[in-house]
């Protein structure tokens, strides 16, 4: 997708001072979120975690009494919302956050518009026999606590939404705080279309101010039924223990494979395309790739061919060091990637390596050894590191490695059908794309459906509203046999 990103800002701004001019001075309707605090209360809009949980329950009781067609009419308009204002709302995400490629932000958020699932997932099983009738139902939970990450903090809400309300329930969402306007601003407008439209307000609602301490007060709220966490290790690993059912969709470093079979050329296209969109921020994204070395020198030409630019040693090491940091102590001593590279685009990196590079490079790459921290960390910049490796099976030993157990998205390149299902079995990763870019595995250039919450941890899988639905029988016995077991006991 082309777009110049500077004709779209010019536009954005544009209307957005239109829209300002045309704007009441009073009132709460139209007023931006971060403008009043008079907004707070209402369309989703809240300055504490009881407030929010309240008004959201109160959404919920509501939605309760109304159809399933209803719930399809609320699903549209957020659907609606997220295509017809995806420009302003992507370039209002790519300005606060200040990680990822404004194309991009914009993609997705048309995207999750059309591809996310709705109440046409939602499954009733029956089973008819002798002695009457089973049917399975899938309910809600009531009030679903989300905590959403800066990587995709408005989609991750509409995704979340979505899949949420077509279950039938309504949810609270602490995002992320570098995100926490454009969450504020999008829920502000789906909330207010469909309380115009149902008269129900505040089934998304929000914490404006979110922090560390908000998230806790969600995990713990005894109105909470149950917490969907998107985010890195530490909000994982909070999410386990919190006590709570959680669907939890945590971090990945996802591998690829390139075998001496595969069509390089298109590995090389593919790798582009996934490692370099968003400026690799997708938890799915391509992260290292392992190459067997009778092919390994052709596979870096063909990445040249396909556009990107090959970093040298030098080059790579002075990028480590102005990309990667030392953290934690003990055993928990580990690289991450540095904030002020995180999500930059690939002519920042290589200007950090000391090289000039076009501004239309989209993605870096260079050969490392494995133990690299570009290859152990979930580095999420436009540096993608090829290791060199002996044959398949150190490919894949090695790409188990790098994944670290996390079993979220592996990525093989291959016409050997033995090799992708050997790699499948041990990877056991809950997404495996085969001769495609990450992204194929989201129904976006692939077969399937969009969601940017993936349950890996808690087995989920891409969750659609089945994942936030209980399940509830409901049985009708037949007479004949009440009354046929009735005889027998009394006889
Ligand atoms: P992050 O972990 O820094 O933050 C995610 C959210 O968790 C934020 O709202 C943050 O405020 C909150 N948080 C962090 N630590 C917490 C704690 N101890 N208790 C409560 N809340 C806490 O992640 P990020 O940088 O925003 O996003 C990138 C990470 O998210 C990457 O690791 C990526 O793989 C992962 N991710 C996963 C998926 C998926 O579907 N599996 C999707 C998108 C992103």
């Amino acid at each position: 997708m082309q777009i110049n990103e500077n004709l779209i800002r010019s536009v954005v701004e544009q209307v957005l001072s239109e829209v300002r001019s045309k704007q009441p001075s009073t009132g709460t309707s139209t007023a931006s979120p971060n403008a009043s605090s008079s907004a707070m209360g209402r369309f989703g809009l809240f300055d504490n975690v009881d407030d929010a949980v309240r008004a959201a329950r109160t959404a919920f009781e509501q939605l309760r009494e109304r159809s399933i067609a209803d719930r399809r009419r609320i699903i549209d308009h957020i659907r609606r919302i997220s295509i017809d204002n995806c420009v302003e709302l992507g370039t209002m995400e790519m300005n606060e956050t200040k990680v990822g490629r404004l194309q991009h932000k914009i993609e997705k958020l048309k995207t999750l518009g059309e591809k996310t699932p709705g109440v046409e997932f939602l499954k009733t099983e029956c089973f008819s026999g002798d002695y009457g009738l089973a049917v399975i139902e899938h309910a809600p939970f009531g009030v679903i606590g989300a905590i959403t990450p800066v990587t995709h903090s408005l989609p991750t809400i509409t995704g979340n939404a979505v899949s949420m309300i077509a279950g039938g329930n309504s949810l609270v969402v602490n995002p992320h705080p570098s995100g926490k306007k454009v969450a504020a601003e999008g829920v502000r407008r789906f909330n207010q279309a469909i309380h115009a439209d149902l008269g129900i307000d505040n089934l998304i609602s929000l914490i404006c101010e979110p922090t560390l301490e908000t998230a806790q007060q969600l995990f713990k709220h005894r109105s909470i039924a149950l917490i969907c966490v998107t985010g890195g290790p530490a909000v994982a690993r909070a999410a386990l223990n919190s006590g709570k059912r959680a669907v939890v969709a945590g971090p990945g470093n996802p591998p690829v494979v390139v075998d001496e079979t595969a069509d390089l050329n298109l590995a090389a296209r593919c790798i582009i395309q996934g490692g370099a969109y968003d400026n690799n921020l997708l938890c799915i994204a391509e992260k290292e790739v392992f190459v067997v070395g009778s092919v390994f020198d052709a596979m870096m030409s063909a990445m040249e061919r396909a556009g990107a630019v090959r970093l040298s040693a030098p080059e790579i090491d002075r990028l480590t060091q102005a990309a990667m940091q030392v953290v934690g102590e003990g055993n928990d001593k580990h690289y991450a990637a540095r904030k002020e590279l995180l999500g930059q685009d690939a002519i920042k990196l290589a200007a950090a390596a000391g090289r000039s590079v076009d501004p239309n490079v989209e993605l870096l790459f260079g050969e490392t050894s494995a133990d690299h921290p570009f290859v152990q960390t979930e580095q999420m910049m436009p540096f993608v590191p090829f290791v060199r490796c002996r044959d398949f099976d150190e490919c894949v030993r090695l790409a188990q490695e790098a994944e670290h157990g996390y079993r979220h998205t592996s990525i093989i390149h291959s016409r050997n059908v033995r090799n992708m299902t050997k790699m499948a079995r041990i990877m056991d990763t809950t997404l495996f794309v085969k001769n495609g870019p990450c992204m194929a595995s989201l129904g976006l250039g692939g077969e399937g459906y969009l969601s940017f919450s993936i349950a890996g941890p808690t087995g989920e899988g891409v969750t659609t509203p089945m994942t936030f639905t209980r399940e509830r029988r409901c049985s009708l016995i037949e007479d004949l046999h009440v009354l046929g077991g009735a005889s027998r006991l009394s006889s």
